[in-house]
């Protein structure tokens, strides 16, 4: 593999995911919407892969991609960019499952970066992966950890800290998140901040796997309530959250600007194979 772990050209080779033993790496197949690749994966794939991202102890950029990320990519050149080359991007929100659809490539799963907090955490107590919380307001990574040990009570939390950083404070939060040498970092600073702070700092950091992780601490802390799991399965969150934070409806207008740019790009995408 010429660019690391995940191969970026020819995904649309291969079925879903494939282990490419003469190269030693996992291919993913990716579906592009507007203009982002994201992979095709569920989340016990995503898992595996975070092992050998962990396995590998080189640093990886992962990145939950919703429509709200993708409409900001339209008007943010720097966060597009972010996007293009992450090392792997996943499928959050009902938005890109159906943009998947609409192109006639249906993605089989939607992997949530709220979800795999919880996930990692159980993982962690079952591999003794190591998990780092940085983000949110004070007190609220700590009260998340207090609610995984609950459930999970052998995960280690090997780190918490609060707020975002300035260019200033940044180097000295870098050392202090080395020192804690862990396997996973989440970072809870909301997009595109926290996506554009790891991508900035991924080599500097070196945690093989860094993810952006927008509002999952205040979830899983019980200061936001998360849709329950009928309406999340029935692609209804969205819908949830809007009454929870009625504050949002401006941000949420990305959504059906969203489906206006995902319709447009499917029929061209249609146009273009029956070439
Ligand atoms: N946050 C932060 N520093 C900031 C801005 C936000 O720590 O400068 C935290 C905030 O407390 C919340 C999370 O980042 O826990 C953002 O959550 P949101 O649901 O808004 O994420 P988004 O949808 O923007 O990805």
């Amino acid at each position: 593999m010429k660019q690391g772990m995940f191969d970026r050209n020819s995904a649309s080779r291969y079925q879903t995911i494939y282990h490419d033993k003469d190269e030693g790496a996992w291919l993913v197949q990716r579906i592009a919407v507007l203009g982002v690749p994201i992979a095709n994966i569920t989340e016990d794939e995503t898992v595996a892969l975070m092992g050998e991202m962990i396995a590998s102890r080189r640093p990886h950029h992962v990145v939950t991609v919703n429509p709200e990320f993708l409409m900001e990519a339209q008007r943010n050149g720097a966060f597009r960019r972010v996007l293009l080359e992450a090392d792997l991007a996943l499928p959050d929100g009902v938005g890109i499952l159906i943009a998947g659809h609409l192109q006639g490539c249906p993605f089989r799963a939607r992997v949530a970066g709220s979800d795999l907090v919880e996930r990692l955490a159980a993982e962690s107590a079952r591999h003794g992966w190591r998990l780092y919380f940085l983000g949110a307001a004070p007190g609220v990574a700590e009260q998340a950890i207090a609610r995984l040990k609950t459930r999970y009570p052998t995960f280690q939390a090997v780190g918490a800290y609060a707020g975002s950083p300035t260019p200033e404070e940044t180097p000295d939060l870098i050392a202090r998140v080395r020192a804690a040498q862990p396997d996973v970092l989440f970072v809870a600073y909301g997009h595109p901040r926290q996506d554009l702070w790891i991508a900035a700092n991924k080599e500097a950091l070196g945690v093989p796997v860094m993810m952006g992780v927008g509002g999952a601490f205040d979830f899983l802390a019980g200061i936001v309530p998360r849709a329950p799991r009928r309406m999340r399965q029935m692609g209804l969150e969205w819908l949830y959250r809007l009454y929870k934070q009625p504050w949002r409806w401006r941000r949420m207008l990305a959504l059906p600007q969203f489906l206006v740019l995902a319709t447009l790009e499917a029929i061209h995408r249609r146009k273009e194979r029956r070439r």
